[in-house]
């Protein structure tokens, strides 16, 4: 297995002194040494779904011996030469058998007898039981690396020849029981061939195709040349071998190289081979720690076009350059999965459970590192060169505010470089952007009200509204910006975010008191009657009638729809959960602008009409309401049922002149056409005089023109 990989559950024990000589081997069989329970049924019965890691574990564990070599090389410890250090991966159909060879230390047969034959387990039982379905963790716990290939093998062969001076070439055998036998062989080169006997659920390992795409997912970038076969090339209509040998694995690849080895190229190039078919990424960061914890990496942003490239092009896991998984929950913190590339640390506890993973410090602090390093890097490419920043700006800002809204460090951090943008399409930071509104957008209680639009098209009557006043309007078009803009109301002290449409612009930023509307009792009851008779039915929505006193030039019907409501809304579509709120009708105002000439007109006209009619029904309906409450001031437990009658009957009434209103109201607004024409023409402002509604606005404007 990888170095390292064991993390702290290393758990290989070795009992039993070597008793018994490299230089003489005698012909022996044994038993394996597994003190809770035999391991072959275990590794047979729980690793059903992971076999395919065996491959994982053989040629990291000839990796391994091939750099223990050059080490002890290079120290002098070893003299002869090195040669070949190639490690071969070959597959024989007809024999049945893959192997792995490698021309690395080797093994005597005191090492078999240490490294192989003596495996004891802790708590055996309980722990696979816990992790049955997990064969890394199982893997991992036992220090089971070579014994991986009993998953997808009848039959095992170790056939070594160790670097050490005068060493005898061993052949060690198991067929999977606990009996193994070894004997001395006729090895001559140094290093280890294990031969595989691929039993019968698993010949998908004998094939070419099979293999291949095992090792270039495994083996990618390895530090060691691995061959497997020779390279293939068409002839005469069939694929032949060559006698290139196939080297499946670059083992220098980028992140293992200093930054400064490499160019903007060298990075692109990666990026591509790690995920073909991928536009450019935006940029990257290269990742080098060696204290607390070793790490490196490099991590890229991508261009991130649909929900699939972000689910299949994930960030990768390595030890010691083996991948090991693309599941990276835990080590990164959970914003940064939408990034991409390498992370490559021995540190990761990698083959225990996830939840352990999530829990273990030495992981959070890594976590911890890699946020702190995005966050440096973004702010050093925002100062650089913010115009590039700025240009890069829409395609980072959903994984800039992902991580703002889910995690608090990365949040502090990115106050500095989170960029807002305006309806004109200028970039400012959250501390400009407050500055530049201040003088203007402050209303009488002191608070800083943003102004933002979600569509510059469909708002476009609103943005104008507040942009004619002098005002600013941000674009907030993200899929997150919901939930941003309650995130920079918190973080923003004394400010107020309020879509352009969600009130008229002189309620949005109220500044001194404004003038109140002018009307009497009976001529609002009119005019509201008058206005709710012609209102439209649209499907899931609901309309009030409001007045409001503003400038004479506005517009006499502004439709908005309340900030609060909405917002609990677009939370609760993206919250399961929160139905509650997403089942709610849209409710939207009807802004009479009572100042509006127009509007001063039909009021004048229908007050004309309809007052001496209105005003009695009026005057008794409040009569009536006087009269409940003198009732019911005086009731007993004597006159309690003679009360409830008497109050019924005033109600009753009282429901039959409101009903009265609503239709003499109704029959008059028939006749006036403006009435109408005044709603539709704020509907359509809005995008919403849709199907008869809108057939029905046709016909009268046309009408109107006659
Ligand atoms: P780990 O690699 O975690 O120690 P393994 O079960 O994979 O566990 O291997 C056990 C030991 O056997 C290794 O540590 C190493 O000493 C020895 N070994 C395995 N494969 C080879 C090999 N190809 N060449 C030399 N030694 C090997």
């Amino acid at each position: 297995m990888p170095n390292g990989e064991f993390g702290i559950f290393f758990a290989h024990c070795y009992n039993k002194k070597d008793n018994y000589k490299t230089e003489n081997i005698m012909s022996k069989t044994g038993k394996i040494g597994v003190t809770t329970e035999n391991i072959f049924p275990v590794i047979k019965k729980f690793l059903y779904s992971d076999h395919e890691i065996f491959l994982r574990e053989l040629v990291s564990n000839a990796i391994d011996a091939t750099q223990k070599l050059r080490t002890l090389s290079s120290f002098g410890d070893f003299k002869g030469e090195l040669g070949d250090m190639q490690v071969s991966v070959t597959v024989d159909k007809d024999a049945g058998t893959l192997t792995v060879s490698d021309h690395g230390i080797g093994m005597t047969s005191d090492d078999i007898e240490k490294y192989i034959n003596q495996i004891a387990f802790s708590g055996a039982e309980e722990f696979l039981e816990k992790y049955k379905n997990d064969a890394n963790a199982i893997i991992g716990h036992f220090g089971l690396g070579f014994y991986s290939a009993f998953m997808v093998s009848k039959k095992v062969v170790i056939n070594s020849l160790s670097y050490k001076d005068g060493a005898e070439a061993v052949r060690w055998e198991c067929d999977g029981s606990p009996e193994f036998t070894m004997e001395a062989s006729d090895k001559k080169e140094r290093g280890t061939d294990i031969v595989l006997y691929i039993d019968d659920e698993n010949k998908e390992f004998l094939e070419r195709a099979r293999v291949e795409t095992l090792l270039k997912k495994y083996c990618r970038f390895l530090p060691v040349p691995v061959v497997f076969g020779k390279q293939q090339e068409w002839k005469d209509g069939a694929m032949v071998d060559t006698d290139r040998p196939n080297i499946v694995n670059i083992t220098e690849p980028a992140w293992t190289k200093k930054p400064s080895e490499l160019t903007e190229k060298d990075y692109k190039d990666f990026y591509h081979e790690l995920y073909p078919g991928q536009d450019d990424p935006l940029f990257w960061i290269h990742l080098n720690v060696d204290y607390p914890f070793n790490l490196t990496g490099i991590l890229f942003f991508p261009k991130i076009k649909n929900n699939i490239d972000v689910t299949r092009n994930r960030i990768q896991l390595y030890c010691n350059q083996v991948y090991v998984t693309d599941s990276v929950e835990g080590v990164v913190p959970e914003f940064m999965m939408l990034l991409q590339g390498v992370i490559d640390s021995p540190d990761i506890p990698l083959n225990v459970s996830r939840s352990y993973l999530q829990s273990d410090t030495s992981v959070k602090k890594i976590s911890g590192y890699i946020t702190k390093k995005v966050a440096s890097r973004l702010e050093e490419l925002f100062k650089a060169d913010r115009k590039e920043f700025e240009q890069k700006w829409d395609d980072i800002k959903i994984f800039i505010e992902y991580g703002m809204l889910t995690d608090e460090k990365f949040r502090d951090a990115a106050m500095k470089f989170d960029l807002l943008r305006d309806t004109e399409g200028k970039y400012f930071t959250i501390e400009e952007y407050k500055e530049l509104i201040a003088p203007t957008q402050t209303d009488k209680d002191g608070n800083i009200v943003f102004l933002y639009a979600t569509d510059q098209t469909a708002q476009y009557n609103y943005i104008k509204a507040a942009t004619d006043r002098g005002y600013s309007v941000l674009v907030m078009d993200g899929q997150l910006d919901s939930h941003f803009v309650g995130l920079l109301e918190q973080k923003i002290e004394k400010s107020r975010f309020v879509r352009v449409d969600s009130d008229v612009i002189d309620n949005l930023i109220a500044k001194e008191d404004r003038k109140a509307v002018d009307l009497s009792d009976v001529q609002r009851e009119i005019l509201v009657s008058v206005f709710q008779s012609q209102l439209p039915k649209v499907d899931n929505a609901q309309f009030y009638v409001n007045f409001e006193a503003m400038k004479t030039t506005d517009a006499p019907i502004v439709i908005t729809q309340d900030e609060y409501m909405r917002r609990m809304k677009e939370m609760a579509a993206l919250q399961p959960g929160m139905n509650f709120y997403g089942m709610m009708p849209d409710s939207y105002s009807l802004r009479v602008n009572t100042e509006n000439p127009i509007v001063k007109k039909v009021l004048e006209a229908s007050d004309k009409a309809l007052s001496g009619y209105v005003k009695p029904l009026l005057d008794s309906i409040s009569s009536n309401n006087d009269k409940i409450k003198e009732l019911e001031g005086k009731r007993t437990d004597a006159n309690a049922e003679e009360t409830k009658k008497e109050v019924e009957k005033l109600q009753s009434e009282n429901s039959s002149d409101r009903e009265e209103i609503s239709k003499l109201a109704g029959d008059y607004a028939k006749g006036e056409a403006v009435v109408g024409q005044l709603i539709d023409l704020a509907l359509l402002a809005n995008g919403m005089l849709r199907g008869e509604q809108l057939a029905k606005f046709i016909e009268r404007s046309t009408d109107l023109l006659k």
